[in-house]
């Protein structure tokens, strides 16, 4: 073959997976309809178009003659250059290929099935403190999970199969190494947190704040950090999540307690955060690795770094809290910026993960791990998982559950299918600071733009260096080329320190 041979192939390869693309954004708005519009009897038929379509997208992705063109442009002159826009597509693209070809379609289309049955039960089970009706769904999915790491291959242990579907080429016992050393810092930062006499008075927060006065505040705030509305849309969910349809259709969510300001407000901030990332991936590339996420851990570190970094910061504050006395002039008229934003800071251990503060919220996030890697290997039953679950909490939180509600139900995770997202959570955090530092070592301070209201250089500035790399690089390559080092639980702790110290033992 001749060159131009070898560039027309290699079209012929993306128009592929840029198709395949376009049938996986369909199941993506039948899953964001699912969850935000669709009556509840509708659940049955949903599943059965959403196992049609995993049937129809695992077909296309594992297109024999497509996996062969795969393998000869693999071993083509378009390799020359590993960093080629062209080289990087090849490798990732077949990567996967080889991974999805291991996944007989019988398990995927079961999979798929499963998840969204199991999903209607976990939420009725959740509303009527019911494990036991969940029971079979937990245990099903596990077993399930289990056959599809056999069939894909792990090098160390079966959770390593499942992780590389959200954090690519990422092995559990590194995952683990870097939560341990994080936990083993963080314990006795917590413990000198909640040892200090100083205490926000976090009612506050727990005074009334009128939905629509908390919707219309959510969407100014994600606005001016840069969220595009007229890309994306904000709605209600049991569970809050972003989800992108496509190019310039991000969608998040949230919920929201009148008693409880924090939830929707951080909420949003944090999905608008997600949808800043995908409304920033490069257009062009739609559909192809250049344009879509690192790693779900990558897309967590935005969120949260707009949530917490940014969102819980001071300086942050003293821009949007006039405007929030505005919103909320009965709850908040005579609060004070620091009372406001010592309770929006307060760290207390408890019982829901989406609901805890900055320093505990980690270790929510390593029960779960190390649950699920118990469930997973067999030396946990799903049985006996609401207990296993109410003594983690006693010994990392000091807290037990009174309900599985509040304790192995709180999360959607397991009954959708997604076992090894979990980690992601933490991985963003230590990500996100990390990054953080990064971009103030280059920018400079940012509070003085953030006082004044200005957002825009800190999302430029991830923009370039994240946004539009697309999966240039894999996780640790990413980080360790934008801020020159791997990944560290350092920062993150600087962070929680330097934030956390002052407010509780100045
Ligand atoms: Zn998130």
């Amino acid at each position: 073959m001749n060159s131009p041979d070898w560039q027309a192939l290699y079209e012929q390869v993306c128009n592929h997976a840029r198709q395949t693309a376009v049938l996986a954004s369909i199941e993506a708005l039948l899953g964001w309809d699912e969850r935000t519009m669709m009556p509840p009897q509708g659940a049955q038929y949903r599943a059965e178009q959403i196992r049609l379509l995993a049937g129809l997208l695992h077909s296309r992705r594992t297109d024999p003659q497509w996996g062969e063109q795969l393998a000869r442009l693999a071993e083509s002159p378009l390799m020359a250059d590993p960093l080629s826009d062209q080289a990087v597509t090849i490798r990732r693209l077949k990567r996967q290929y080889d991974k999805d070809v291991r996944l007989p379609q019988r398990l995927v289309e079961e999979l798929a099935q499963t998840a969204s049955l199991a999903q209607h039960v976990w939420q009725q089970a959740r509303r009527n403190n019911d494990f036991k009706a969940f029971l079979p769904w937990l245990e099903k999915t596990f077993q399930l999970k289990r056959e599809q790491a056999e069939a894909v291959g792990y090098p160390e242990c079966r959770y390593d199969a499942l992780l590389d579907d959200f954090e690519p080429e990422t092995r559990t016992s590194q995952v683990a190494q870097v939560l341990i050393e994080l936990r083993d810092r963080l314990v006795p930062l917590i413990g000198r947190i909640l040892g200090s006499r100083r205490k926000p008075d976090s009612s506050l927060l727990r005074r009334y704040y009128p939905r629509q006065a908390q919707e219309a505040f959510g969407r100014q705030v994600a606005e001016t950090i840069g969220f595009d509305f007229t890309a994306g849309r904000l709605d209600v969910t049991v569970h809050p999540f972003c989800s992108s349809i496509g190019p310039r259709d991000c969608r998040i969510t949230t919920r929201y307690n009148e008693h409880r300001f924090q939830d929707a407000f951080f909420g949003i901030l944090h999905e608008a955060g997600h949808g800043l990332y995908d409304q920033g991936l490069r257009e062009d590339q739609y559909g192809l690795p250049l344009g879509e996420a690192v790693s779900l851990g990558i897309h967590e570190s935005q969120s949260r770094l707009w949530e917490n970094v940014v969102g819980r910061s001071l300086a942050f504050w003293r821009y949007f809290f006039p405007k929030a006395q505005e919103f909320f002039p009965q709850a908040l008229g005579d609060v004070s910026l620091e009372a406001f934003y010592f309770a929006i800071n307060e760290v207390r251990p408890s019982l829901i993960r989406v609901e805890a503060d900055e320093a505990t919220y980690n270790l929510h996030i390593l029960i779960r791990f190390e649950l699920e890697q118990a469930l997973l290997e067999g030396d946990l039953r799903a049985a006996d998982a609401p207990g296993a679950w109410n003594e983690k909490y006693r010994q990392y939180l000091g807290i037990t559950p009174p309900d599985d509600t509040q304790g192995v139900l709180q999360d959607i995770h397991w009954s959708a299918g997604l076992v090894g997202y979990f980690p992601t959570y933490a991985l963003g955090n230590l990500y996100a600071t990390q990054l953080f530092q990064q971009a103030q070592a280059e920018l400079g301070d940012l509070s003085e733009a953030f006082e004044r209201g200005e957002f825009r250089p800190l999302l430029d500035w991830l923009r370039t260096k994240i946004h539009q790399q697309g999966q240039r690089y894999l996780a640790p390559e990413l980080i360790q080329q934008v801020t020159g080092r791997p990944l560290s639980s350092q920062p993150l702790l600087e962070h929680l320190e330097a934030k956390f110290l002052p407010l509780y033992e100045s």
